[in-house]
Parts: C-alpha cells; structure tokens; sequence
C-alpha cells in the first residue's frame, strides 16, 4: 500500500502515510490495537499502537491495572497479591521511533516491526506476544516526521539531496525536543509522559535514535560515565544486559561495527530514555550511524579512521567495547532498519523470557523507595508558597504531577511551633545530610509560618529518585582527559529545578510531629486544588498566564532563516507561553531595511556560528549579514531596544566596538570550563531591569559568555566622540559562583559582568552573557527579558 518497502533507498512515508498503515493493521489484525494520545503541536494527531497477543489485546484494562499496582507497592496489600501480579502481569515494553525526526530510519522501521510481528507465527514471535504488551511510538514528533519527509521529497534528485532542512523540525525545539522529559513543556512531551508514568508503567523503554555517519555503526548500552547517582545499579546493570544482548545478537547477524561503553552518559535528566530511571524503569538507547536521510551514503576507511570519542580513539581500532571495526563502504538506510529491528527483538525477547524478573524487579524498586528515613536522612522538601512566583510554582508543581511525583499541598497555614518544627533543620543541604560540595548551605531559615498553597514532597514515595535528581544540586564530577582539558559530558551537567525556577525549596531533615494529615492533600491533577487559591497548579496545554509586556511595546524575535536555531525556538516558545504578542523577523526582512517603524524591541536568540561538522561545510556564514547588522543598529539608534542571549552578543560586541570583551572567549577548556550548569549572579535591583528579582539570582550558564569593560572609544555618534555609558545589571557571584553542576576555573568568571546594558544613539543594546529562557526551563530569569521590553518606549 505504501509503493514501496520501508527502508528502500530514496523513499520516505509521511506521517499520514504511516497513520494509514497502522490504521490497516489495526483492522487486520487482533493483534494491534491503536490509541489516539492527543494532538502534536501543530495538530497531528499522535497514536500510539498496543502490540500483543490477541487475547491480551481484548483485556488491556486489566493488564493497566496490574502495572499501576506494581508501580505502587502501596497499593499492594499482601505478598500473595504481589505474587498473584506478577504471575498474570506482563512486561510492558514502550518502543518508541525517531523522536528526531531526521534520525528518519526508525520512523519507517515502526510499519514493518509491527507488521512482523501482527503476521508471524514462529515461537519466538508467538511467546513475545504471549509475555509481552508492547506499546509502539511510531514516532512521538509527527509534524517533525513530514517537515522531513517533505524536505526530502522536495530535495531528491538536487545538491541538497540527503541534506537537513533548514528549519526546525519541531516547531519549538527542533532537536531539543528531547530535552524536555522534566520539564514537560511541549504537548508531545505531555502526551506521551501521561501514557507512560500515569497510565501503562512500563518496566522496558527503548528510544531509537541515528548518530552521524562516519563513528560506529552502532552504539549500544551500557552507557559512559558517569552515572547519574540516583540510578539504582540494578537498573544500570539490565541496561548493560539488554543492550549485550542486542550487540551480540546484531554481531550474529554478521553486522561489525557495534559500539558499546563509550560517548552517551546516563548523567542528565530529562531525555526519552532518562526519565524511566526515575520511575524504576530500564531506558534503553540505540544510535545507529545515519546514512543521507533515506539516501545511501559512502563512508571511507580515513574517516572511520578520523573518527573518535570519549571512549573510541579511532572507529578502525579494535578495542574490547569495539571488537569488530566496520570496514567501510556504502551505508543504506536498510542496514540501518536492519540493526534496529534485530535490537527491537532482543529487547522483546529478554522482556518476554525473563517476564517475571522484569515485573519482580520493578516492584521491588519501587518499594525500596518507600522506605522511611533512618535519621540523618532527608525527609521531604517545602516549597512554600508566597514567593512571589506563583506562575513559577504551579508550573513547577503541575510538572512534577505530571510525571507522577507525588505531591502534597498545606490547605492550612502551619503557625509558630508546627512551623517551626517542620522547618527546624531544613536547609539546601544535598541528600544524606551532608553539605555538598561548592554550594552554599543556607541555615537559619526557619519562618514563623508556613503558608497556606505551599507544597510538600516527600521522598518515601515510589518515584524518589526523580525528586532527589530533581532537587539535590548536581555535583558533577571533574573529569579531565589525559591532556589536561575538561571531558565534555553529553549533555548538560546541572539542571536542579527549583534553581532554574527561581523558587526556594527547603529539604526537611526531621519532623517531631505530623503536621496532620487533614491539612494536606493529595495532589493528582488541576482538579484537587481548590479553585479559589487561584494559579495554583498548572499542567493543561493551554497557559493562563498574564501577558507580563505592556500593550503597545512591538516586539519581534530575530529567525535566521537558513538553518533552525533551537535558542529561537524557545524564545517564541516561552513568549506564546506568556502570551506576549511578536513577530518573527526573519533575515530576509532584516536585510530590507531598518526595523524601527514596524518594532520596538528586537530580541536576538543565541546563535553562535557553530562549527561545520566537516571541513568546507556551509554552516559557517549562518551569522546576521552586515547588511542586516547595519540595518540593526540603525534601529538602535533610532530609539529601538535591542536584546541579545549569549552567543549573538559576540559578532556586535565586535562589529560595533561595544566596549566589552567576552574573558572567557579563546580559553582551553583546562582553564575554563563550564557545560550547562546553574550559576549564581548578583544583580543591580536599582536598575529597572532587575527591579523585580532577588539580589542573588541563580542563572543559566552554558559554555556562555561573561564579559569585562574595555576602554573601547564610542564611535562618532551626533558629532561627538564620548564615552560609551554602560550600565551593569549583573555579575557573577565573588565566590560560590556554581550552584549545580559543572565549573572548572572559577576565578575567570567570578564578579564578571554577566548582563550589561549600553546606548547607542537614542537606543539601548542589552547583553545576556548566559541563558535567560533556555529550553523554556529557566523560569526564574524570564522577568529579565520582560524588564527589558517593558524598559523600551515608543
Ligand atoms: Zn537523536
């Protein structure tokens, strides 16, 4: 029906196409059912399909069941029960396809698995169904499966043929859209989260992804170091078990070049395949080497060679977690399909054969997790309310429901003594009691009351370990290769959510007395909060939030328009999330003409020129032309405001000779180095800018910018020559400037100008070294880029 077989060289099925097959499946067979999970972002309509055995098929509600109570040994009331569960229950698997929509393979791999497994009859086959519910993504960004199958077709048989489309493929994110698995932002992310920790549970997550194409054919758990604390070994063993598995069973199938142990961490949170470590779950990855898009591509022996990382020097070298070098050669999209079809049934194979050890060990996670604090041991964290951040807070809180993290709210106020009692030795202290590392320990915090709206989370719940690595600062290690520079995690090193929200959570360490159950209640959904408290939680699509920008100031957000910029993304992401009105300017118009008549305020996305991945790729002139730039600082100076995140400060910083200079700028990552983390900054709260925020302020740092002032001269400017004025809005901190995290050389960056506001003409020019909205997480900065546009006039 398709025309063609899944994986053919230079085809590619669209989303509809691949909904049509499912939907075919699904009235063919009573071995596939589908359920619709909600709408993508731009409207697609997301399903997913449950794949097993026909009589499992018919009595989903009861399997549901059975895993919602495993998930939840409270809800288990003896061991024979237990026993009874897990004897009926089967091992639910979720596999879940292209989640990056370029890394296209799998999202074409989804009709065929399904297929094999709705018509095969051998035993194999027949005891996966049997044992196994297998709940199948087909992909969980749909818009971003025809964003590339267009660009594909439209390419085909051109020089861009093969190449990515110069867009984001999906509309806020892009690749970032796996970045979001604690956050919660994007309504994919929502849909799919609710399926999994509210509804099916599933022990087994497989995420498929491609990597590039001249590395390993195939990367396979177990993962690099380091781990992230709060992972149980024991899940961090099935991991490397299942991922032997499917490295030996893609070796017999006469595949080489099947990697393990090296690049891709379990350290951060918040992807696909990290959010089942703390809900108790085996997260799996897989990233085969991509080919063109659904074209073929020839890799060399010298570029296999050339080809290396954090545990693989070169991709010919046969060492013991590579013992089988590719030789090279042409690479379809079939072998591709291939490898990952053989991994999906290993996977479904060990779920099937060893079903009862899945379900046991998952239940017994859970249940470790229940147990109540030994003294010295932390017993839950406050977030009080009355911050004056309760957008931040029921966000906060609407996305720890979200993904199951039990949570409690004080219907009353706790006075005096009680209060006291709760807050006695609270602190942000890390887990265990202990001071950690490099962080400041805040100590005589003890109010006289707790107000009513405040939130409790304690950690004997089952899903423990997720608010430990979401509250405890990340304490990343010093990891430093043999030449003394800093090894480069894979992802960012601090993410500790109460920081990135600007909220104060306090970690309870003792509490004499209950403060009564009748005052707390439990918190499931929007509907158990009162109404009459107002914002309170917030988990829907929709954003009830207040336009913080007042109405007249025009505003636009810059959009490159040759290659998609995920820091763009998210801005508009977070502006539609606040509901202040923009435009997207793109670069056709910027380099029309000035923009002073039509906006305000410009805010210039982060948009560092990135280095081309080979040598003589184009991607190096994907900077603002000088023609747009000269169009930008007339704007400037004719009154406009003009707002830059990190990255895009540098090329104005040196066209204009702004009398700044970014000291981190040209620095060996042996003298300074700081991937994501969070980092302290102290603001000017007598500058309107900062007016609203607390002094000390925890920001977003990512291998960002900290600037001093240089004596630069002002350009002539009305016919005078002055001083530029620059104002400081901000620095980073005199010492502890790491709050979570990573930083290596903290004495380049300590009391270095992190935000900074210069004139030029009748205009101001804003310069955010660090991250204000990154990934629309760090919402404790977002009043800062409000500031600033409600600062520009008309
Ligand atoms: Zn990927």
């Amino acid at each position: 029906m398709l025309g063609f077989n899944p994986g053919d060289d230079r085809t590619v099925a669209d989303w509809k196409q691949i909904a049509d097959y499912f939907t075919r499946l699904d009235k063919s067979s009573d071995r596939v059912q589908l359920q619709d999970i909600g709408k993508s972002t731009l409207g697609r309509a997301m399903f997913v399909a449950f794949i097993s055995a026909p009589e499992n098929i018919r009595s989903l509600e009861k399997y549901k069941a059975i895993q919602a109570k495993l998930a939840d040994p409270r809800k288990v009331t003896s061991d024979a029960e237990r026993e009874q569960l897990i004897r009926d229950g089967k091992t639910v698997v979720v596999i879940s396809c292209s989640i990056h929509s370029t890394e296209i393979v799998a999202s074409q791999l989804s009709m065929l698995l399904a297929y094999n497994l709705a018509s095969a009859n051998d035993t194999d086959t027949l005891s996966i169904l049997q044992n196994t519910i297998l709940i199948l993504i087909p992909s969980p960004n749909p818009d971003g499966v025809d964003i590339v199958a267009n660009w594909y077709r439209k390419t085909l048989g051109t020089a861009s043929e093969g190449r990515e489309p110069p867009e984001l493929y999906h509309h806020y994110a892009g690749h970032d859209d796996n970045r979001d698995w604690f956050m919660i932002n994007l309504k994919e992310t929502k849909a799919v989260t609710r399926l999994m920790w509210k509804e099916w549970f599933p022990p087994i997550v497989y995420d498929i992804h491609q990597q590039g194409s001249n590395g390993s054919r195939f990367f396979v758990p177990p993962f690099y170091d380091p781990p992230n604390p709060h992972i149980s070994p024991l899940l961090l063993r099935q991991v490397g078990l299942i991922g032997h598995k499917m490295a030996a069973d893609v070796t017999a199938a006469g595949f080489k070049g099947i990697l393990t142990n090296a690049l891709y961490d379990t350290w951060w949170h918040g992807g696909f395949r990290t959010a089942p470590y703390y809900h108790n779950s085996i997260g799996i990855l897989t990233e085969a080497a991509s080919a063109r898009l659904m074209s073929p591509s020839n890799v060399t022996h010298e570029q296999l060679d050339r080809s290396a990382t954090r545990g693989m020097r070169s991709a010919t070298e046969v060492t013991t977690n590579f013992p089988n070098p590719w030789e090279g050669g042409v690479w379809h999209p079939r072998d591709i399909m291939q490898m990952e079809l053989i991994a999906c049934h290993s996977v479904l194979s060990l779920a099937a054969n060893y079903r009862a050890d899945y379900l046991n060990n998952f239940y017994e996670l859970g249940k470790a997790n229940l147990a109540s604090a030994r003294p010295g041991e932390p017993l839950a964290y406050v977030i009080t309310a009355g911050q004056g951040r309760d957008e931040n807070l029921a966000k906060m809180i609407g996305a720890l429901v979200e993904q199951g993290v039990e949570v409690f709210r004080l219907d009353q106020e706790l006075h005096g003594e009680t209060a006291s009692q709760l807050l006695l030795t609270a602190g942000n202290v890390g887990s265990k009691g202990t001071l950690i590392r490099r962080v400041t320990n805040v100590t005589g915090f003890a109010p006289p009351e707790i107000p009513a709206g405040s939130y409790i989370v304690f950690l004997n719940q089952p899903y423990r370990q997720n608010v430990l690595a979401l509250f405890e600062p990340q304490v990343y290690p010093d990891r430093i290769t043999p030449t003394g520079e800093a090894e480069r995690p894979y992802d960012v090193a601090g993410w500790t959510l109460p920081m990135q929200m600007g909220l104060q959570s306090l970690l309870v360490m003792s509490l004499r007395e209950s403060p009564g159950q009748r005052k707390l209640s439990l918190i499931r959904s929007e509907n158990d909060v009162r109404s009459d408290l107002g914002l309170a939680l917030w988990t829907s699509d929709k954003s009830p939030i207040a336009n913080p920008v007042k109405p007249g100031i025009r505003v636009a957000i810059y959009q490159n328009s040759r290659a998609g910029n995920m820091d763009e993304g998210w801005t508009r992401y977070v502006f539609d999330t606040f509901n202040v009105p923009f435009q997207t300017l793109n670069e056709g118009a910027l380099n029309e003409d000035n923009p002073r008549a039509r906006f305000d305020a410009i805010v210039l996305p982060s948009d560092r020129t990135r280095e081309p991945a080979e040598p003589g790729a184009e991607e190096s002139d994907r900077g603002i032309s000088d023609v747009g730039l000269r169009n930008l600082a007339r704007f400037v100076e004719d009154g406009g405001t003009l707002i830059c995140f990190d990255g895009s400060c540098g090329p104005l910083i040196k066209r204009w000779k702004l009398p700044l200079r970014n000291v981190l700028e040209g620095l060996r990552s042996a003298d300074f180095y700081c991937p994501g983390s969070v980092l302290r900054v102290n603001l000017d709260t007598a500058n309107p800018i900062a007016r609203t925020m607390t002094k000390e302020t925890d920001v977003y740092f990512i291998n960002s910018s900290a600037f001093e002032l240089t004596n630069t001269p002002r350009p002539v400017f009305d016919g005078e020559q002055t001083p530029w004025p620059v104002r400081v809005i901000a620095r980073y901190a005199k010492e502890n400037v790491l709050q979570s995290g990573w930083l290596l050389g903290e004495e380049k960056i300590k009391d270095r100008v992190a935000l900074a506001e210069t004139q030029m003409g009748k205009g101001r020019i804003l310069l955010f070294g660090f991250r204000p909205q990154h990934r629309g997480q760090t919402w404790g900065t977002l009043p800062l880029i409000w500031n600033a546009i409600n600062s520009s006039g008309r």
